[in-house]
């Protein structure tokens, strides 16, 4: 730290981003993105013709690719907000929603990005632990005087709650905005966008990186009421209006076009990830139900710390977690069958090794 960092930073705990090898070495199941390329259309979409029009600054209105979105939203432009990356809507959410003597409330597993935001904006933050069983139980966050976020499924259990719980979240908060993160939504769950018709104060954030395998373009998008789709355009203009560059907007407009190839890998993730559960469960890890591409996974006497090693020493990259609250748990991203095979066995092998 220099002795120029501004006072309100010095405390600041930055986020750690997971661990990103430049090199193709490793079966890479530690950040969650898809292990499928992105859609031809995609690929297509990024022309040396565009490519050469870099020169030229981006749409700041990203009018094509909200345009896009709205029409598989099945709503209109000004109703979605697009960005660099979900986790840049959240920041901006966070800023717009609870920012300079805000609150903010949310789950104590979650994804640890939040904690950052709000330190960084000087928001006052609660936690609300979760179940014994990693559930969210909706009451707990009824009636707060904060922003409410919930990931939903949540990061890094899985676990999901229903559109009726969120929707009685939302409810029971009508001068608050709830912010329900689906980064995780379509592996097998159902989005809440639906419900933004209904209430004003309900933001749902969904992002490309993972189901639109799309993660190296950044690329998040919001679905809300105008008013708040307007506050975080506000802030956008107010730090980086070409928070978007010409080609991931290119990219991103083609993906939403796509629509069929990445429900058929969407499905597909589901598939090998119940096989994977199973196999693990075989092997002794306690498994959480996890609705998303990534299974939550600990097994009882091991290290998830000794699992990660032996793991990575293997090829393999996977999480560890080492909180109090989920002491020695791995986050393990859902690959493709080939991968997960390759994972299965490795395991197999480090149990050898430890006997
Ligand atoms: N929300 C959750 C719950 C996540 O796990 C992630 C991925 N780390 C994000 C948001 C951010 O995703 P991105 O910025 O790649 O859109």
């Amino acid at each position: 730290m220099s002795r120029f960092l501004n006072a309100c930073y010095q405390g600041l705990e930055a986020y750690v981003p997971g661990e990103q090898p430049t090199d193709m070495a490793y079966i890479k199941l530690n950040t969650n993105e898809s292990p499928f390329p992105p859609s031809d259309a995609v690929i297509a979409a990024v022309t040396k013709e565009e490519t050469e029009k870099l020169r030229l600054y981006p749409d700041p209105e990203c009018g094509a690719l909200r345009d896009a979105l709205a029409e598989s939203f099945h709503t209109s432009r000004e109703n979605i907000f697009v960005s660099n990356g979900s986790d840049d809507i959240l920041n901006f959410a966070f800023m717009a929603f609870a920012g300079l003597g805000g609150k903010a409330v949310f789950p104590s597993i979650t994804y640890g990005f939040y904690k950052v935001f709000s330190q960084l904006h000087g928001i006052d933050y609660e936690t609300i632990s979760l179940n014994k069983d990693f559930t969210i139980s909706p009451e707990d966050y009824y009636h707060k005087n904060a922003l409410v976020v919930i990931a939903n499924p949540n990061a890094p259990t899985g676990l999901m709650l229903s559109t009726e719980q969120v929707e009685a979240i939302v409810k029971n908060n009508p001068d608050n905005v709830v912010l329900i993160d689906e980064a995780y939504i379509d592996f097998g769950g159902t989005s809440c966008a639906p419900l933004v018709s209904k209430y004003d104060n309900l933001l749902v954030v969904q992002t490309f990186s993972k189901s639109r395998s799309l993660a190296g373009a950044r690329l998040g998008f919001a679905v809300g009421n105008k008013d708040l789709i307007a506050d975080l355009e506000k802030i956008k203009y107010s730090t980086n209006p070409y928070s978007i560059n010409r080609l991931s907007l290119l990219a991103g407009a083609a993906a939403v076009n796509s629509p069929a190839y990445y429900k058929e890998k969407c499905g597909e993730i589901v598939k090998v990830r119940e096989f994977a559960k199973a196999e693990l469960k075989k092997q002794g890890f306690f498994v959480t139900d996890s609705a998303a591409n990534f299974l939550f996974v600990k097994k009882r006497g091991v290290s998830g710390e000794y699992i990660y090693r032996k793991l990575r020493e293997k090829g393999i990259l996977v999480r560890h977690f080492n909180t109090p609250e989920i002491a020695d748990f791995n986050r393990i991203t859902v690959g493709t069958k080939e991968q997960m095979n390759a994972l299965i066995e490795a395991l197999k092998t480090i149990e050898k090794e430890s006997q």
